[in-house]
């Protein structure tokens, strides 16, 4: 008898990989029984900070059958953003994922590719598409999924191409073959928790989300805690120290989406330029970027933040 699982599974795997991602995952849908009391903890040390979405749908985000009505299965999708490229030495840092064009869009648009692709070649499938989405736990599923380990700082990682990718998800209503978890290489190393900046990897596997660079400079509304001045490293926007300094990131290769390549200056311009940069240069140069979440005014608290 003909394994329709099989075949559909290799079917999805292939067009993902035709869309451009890095690699593709699928796990069962089904309660996340393992991240459950993980998630509990983290959020009663308020280690989500001001991030009070984190609080919300607590049990759809545990369980994606709560989120997606009849879903059978969650599709993990990685996409490569480490750039050929990095800013000149003498800047304040952006995250390199920040570097092109929103993420967001350029996901979702895949996504969708592949998702109509498995309705025209399946038939009626039902599901949506979910990129760094706060009710999904996109690391858990990817992990769970095969792809890669959650590492010491918390990001997924693969011993072939390191960490610096996007996680995003399809959650459907077909079942299909299902991956298995791999094994953790971190060992004894401890590098990314003694390069973090702000000791905010409080743990092996423990990120307390509100001592992170990334959270203060990107989810921090308010004014930045001054027991943390001259703590950031020149990180403007985001942080990638954890990362930059685990040594499976010597594996990672130049991503080869257009998409993400950066706006010319974003690469040039010096700590000089980033101090004097007007409204207009910042919605010219961020004009498609994921910065524009900071705001201009954000950048600017950031930048002068670093100054003083
Ligand atoms: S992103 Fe930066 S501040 Fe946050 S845990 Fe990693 S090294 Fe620390
Ligand atoms: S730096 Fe070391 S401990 Fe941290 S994630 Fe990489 S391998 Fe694991």
């Amino acid at each position: 008898m003909l394994n329709h699982k099989a075949t559909y599974t290799e079917l999805i795997k292939s067009e993902a990989k035709r869309l451009g991602f890095l690699s593709c995952g699928i796990s069962k849908a089904e309660f996340l029984e393992a991240e459950a009391p993980r998630l509990e903890a983290w959020l009663q040390k308020h280690m989500n900070g001001e991030m009070h979405y984190m609080e919300n749908h607590f049990d759809k985000r545990l369980d994606p059958t709560l989120l997606v009505e009849g879903s059978k299965s969650v599709v993990s999708l990685l996409l490569n953003y480490y750039p050929s490229e990095l800013q000149t030495e003498d800047s304040y840092k952006l995250s390199k994922y920040a570097y092109g064009n929103d993420y967001h869009h350029v996901i979702k648009h895949k996504l969708k590719s592949l998702l109509y692709f498995i309705q025209d070649e399946i038939g009626e499938v039902g599901g949506r598409a979910f990129v760094d989405s706060a009710p999904v736990l996109d690391k858990a599923w990817a992990a769970k999924s095969g792809l890669g380990w959650i590492g010491k700082h918390s990001n997924l990682l693969t011993q072939q191409v390191g960490s610096f990718y996007f996680i995003a998800e399809l959650i459907i209503d077909l079942e299909l073959e299902y991956d298995h978890i791999t094994t953790d290489h971190c060992g004894t190393c401890t590098k990314c928790i003694d390069a973090c900046p702000t000791e905010a990897i409080t743990e092996p596997y423990v990120v307390d989300g509100s001592k992170c660079i990334s959270y203060f400079t990107i989810e921090l509304k308010e004014n930045l805690p001054t027991e943390f001045k001259g703590k950031f490293d020149d990180w403007m926007f985001g942080c990638d120290v954890c990362q930059d300094v685990c040594p499976w990131n010597k594996f990672s290769k130049p991503h080869n989406e257009p998409l993400f390549n950066p706006h010319p200056e974003v690469l040039d311009m010096t700590k000089k330029d980033w101090e004097e940069i007007t409204e207009d240069t910042f919605k010219e140069v961020f004009q498609k970027s994921a910065v524009k979440r900071t705001k201009f005014s954000g950048l600017e608290r950031n930048i002068r933040f670093l100054k003083s």
